[in-house]
């Protein structure tokens, strides 16, 4: 079977290349005669591929020296607990902004932690928008203030950095990391699952600035405590390897494409066809305030939700997959990474053209 045009939110698509040379590699790394899957973490070889992976990603976001790159497992949610746990800092209380689905998974998880001020919502409007920084109530006594800086579910992004004085910023970048230049040194503390434009699922990266390190609560445990993984070289145990090398292949992969800003343009240009066709055809819709429109996640929803499932199964036979959107909001919803060619959205276009005419 041909490769599809994968829309899925993730796991999703990755580089086509990046794959292909996993699979030449994989049963024999560079004359190593084994896979990097059986290699030993604190081996030679697995070193310089941690070494050059986080190289690699810290080029491409021109991070600074003052901030460790952590190569850690338990996903976005994980970090939903480990960032209060981690930089409270012996604080009682944090700032969140409420922009949607994963924003208010993350305000659960931080309420065992800590007192949530939620500064801002978009619940009013069903999360259609991002709060203008002019009516959030930021504390003045909080530990940090978090936001996820892209929706995946609603499809709402920040297309601007929060302003939050001396309090850190921390952000879960987890479905637009790379896809956008990020001035890092605005944040206190980003991560980013991994599962989108990173690389497989099973590994999520924390960029953390120096200075936030050194107070995780004392029941924190070992392999999630930022201190001791950042002193370890995110070596305390055992990492993701496969997850880790493979990261490494789509970080060069992304180098040779020009990098992050590169990446971007085409980013733009892929999400500018897609809405363009869905505000002119009279027949999709997509809610979300136009300056605040992911350009990663693309939600959508026909005329009449009765033609979901026939739009579905055509989609399907002209090999544009996993359309469907999250279960929570239902419609359509196409995902569109670093990995989507410019060709596989004007294939999507091409479809959603004929399929409405069709419909009439
Ligand atoms: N945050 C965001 C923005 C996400 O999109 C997701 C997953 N899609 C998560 C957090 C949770 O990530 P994980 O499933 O890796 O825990």
């Amino acid at each position: 079977m041909s490769r599809v045009y994968n829309f899925s939110a993730g796991p999703a698509a990755l580089p086509e290349q990046v794959l292909r040379q996993a699979q030449e590699e994989l049963l024999d790394w560079r004359g190593t005669g084994m896979s990097v899957m059986e290699m030993s973490h604190r081996g030679k070889h697995f070193t310089e591929i941690a070494h050059t992976a986080e190289r690699d990603f810290r080029d491409l976001l021109a991070v600074a020296d003052n901030y460790k790159v952590l190569f850690l497992q338990g996903g976005g949610m994980g970090e939903f607990a480990l960032v209060p746990m981690n930089i409270l800092r012996g604080k009682t209380q944090a700032d969140y902004i409420n922009t949607g689905y994963w924003s208010t998974r993350a305000i659960a998880e931080a309420k065992k932690y800590c007192a949530v001020n939620v500064a801002a919502s978009s619940e009013d409007k069903n999360f259609t928008y991002i709060p203008p920084q002019s009516s959030w109530k930021l504390s003045r006594d909080a530990a940090y203030v978090h936001h996820c800086s892209n929706e995946t579910i609603g499809g709402v992004e920040f297309g601007w950095i929060p302003e939050t004085g001396a309090v850190p910023l921390v952000a879960d970048a987890s479905s637009h990391i790379l896809s956008r230049t990020l001035d890092v040194s605005k944040f206190g503390l980003i991560y980013a699952g991994a599962q989108k434009n990173i690389g497989p699922s099973g590994l999520v990266i924390v960029i953390v600035r120096e200075d936030l390190l050194g107070g995780a609560m004392s029941v924190t445990p070992s392999v999630f405590d930022y201190t001791q993984q950042a002193k370890a070289g995110w070596m305390l145990n055992t990492p993701s390897t496969f997850a880790v090398y493979l990261a490494g292949l789509t970080f060069k992969w992304l180098k040779s494409r020009g990098g992050v800003a590169a990446i971007e343009q085409v980013n733009a240009a892929k999400a500018k066809l897609l809405y363009d066709y869905i505000d002119a055809s009279g027949f999709y819709s997509n809610p979300i305030a136009i300056s605040d429109r992911s350009r990663m996640n693309v939600p959508f929803r026909l005329r009449n939700d009765a033609l979901n499932g026939v739009f579905l199964k055509e989609a399907e036979a002209r090999g544009l997959a996993n359309l469907n959107g999250h279960r929570s909001v239902g419609g359509m919803r196409a995902s569109i990474y670093n990995a989507m060619p410019v060709d596989g959205v004007q294939a999507l276009v091409d479809f959603m053209q004929d399929f409405a005419k069709q419909q009439g």
